[in-house]
């Protein structure tokens, strides 16, 4: 198998989460986007409870917190990247009002009707986009918003090989008005979509990985995983870089009904 064939999911998931908690974000975003997303939802106090999933080490948590004033609970599977998440809530003095919690998104323990926003930026792939908002619905009141950013096509058409990738990372990727019809199916109201600049990817996503790439491959060289992990990185930046025009991230926000 050429390492270029190889799915994400094949990876060693020690090895990617190590890799990932080196940099600042472990997804596709800024807090710009952060806050245009945030300018949508109108229903916010400080009684809000708000939950990040797939939150990672909190880059977007943080931004979210400073703009908002009521309680924020980061979910994410990888124990690593919610110590650091914890971490980062100290250092910005939220710890009142900001905790991570190691948990699934699929297995969640919220009441029902208890939230006021679900947010989740570039991980509701995790459970695929239908299921996380069709699943993740009842744990808002009437009237919450949910706000997740999602890989889309910004085209019909596009060219095979970047078609290849990602039906084989997340055959799920499909065009905008696709999922917005998603998100009117599963009983939201669809208040607003709009793309993430290239720069997410660009400035704050794959220009941090080149010297986290550097050092994770001094860190494990002459380890095959290690080595197919950055290669794979660097040829996703690549096709990022070629295909831009045909997809990117979509930030979706949706009213409860
Ligand atoms: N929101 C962050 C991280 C996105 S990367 C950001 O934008 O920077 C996707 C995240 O989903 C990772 O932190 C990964 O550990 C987490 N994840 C993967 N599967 C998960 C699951 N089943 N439940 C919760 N989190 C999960």
């Amino acid at each position: 198998m050429r390492e270029d064939d190889k799915s994400i999911h094949e990876f060693d998931f020690k090895l990617i989460c190590e890799y990932f908690s080196s940099i600042e974000r472990q997804g596709p975003g800024s807090p710009d986007a952060t806050l245009k997303a945030l300018s949508f939802i109108d229903n916010l106090s400080d009684e809000s409870r708000i939950a990040d999933l797939g939150c990672g080490t909190g880059g977007q948590t943080i931004v979210l917190a400073r703009n908002t004033t009521g309680h924020i609970t980061g979910i994410d599977l990888f124990a690593d990247f919610i110590n650091i998440f914890n971490e980062n809530v100290s250092k910005e003095n939220l710890q009142d009002r900001v905790k991570g919690i190691v948990c699934s998104m699929d297995n969640l323990d919220f009441q029902d009707q208890e939230l006021d926003l679900i947010w989740s930026e570039g991980a509701i792939y995790n459970v695929g986009f239908e299921r996380g908002i069709n699943e993740w619905r009842r744990f808002l009141k009437p009237g919450g918003f949910i706000a997740v950013t999602e890989a889309s096509w910004f085209t019909r058409e596009r060219p095979d090989e970047i078609d290849r990738f990602w039906n084989d990372a997340y055959p799920e990727i499909d065009i905008i008005s696709t999922k917005v019809g998603q998100i009117e199916k599963a009983g939201y109201m669809p208040i607003a979509t709009f793309m993430l600049p290239e720069k997410c990817w660009t400035d704050h996503f794959y220009a941090l990985q080149v010297s986290a790439q550097e050092k994770f491959l001094k860190k494990y060289a002459g380890n095959k995983a290690a080595e197919e992990l950055v290669a794979y990185q660097r040829h996703e930046a690549e096709l990022y870089r070629k295909y831009k025009d045909f997809y990117g991230y979509v930030f979706y926000i949706g009213k409860k009904i």
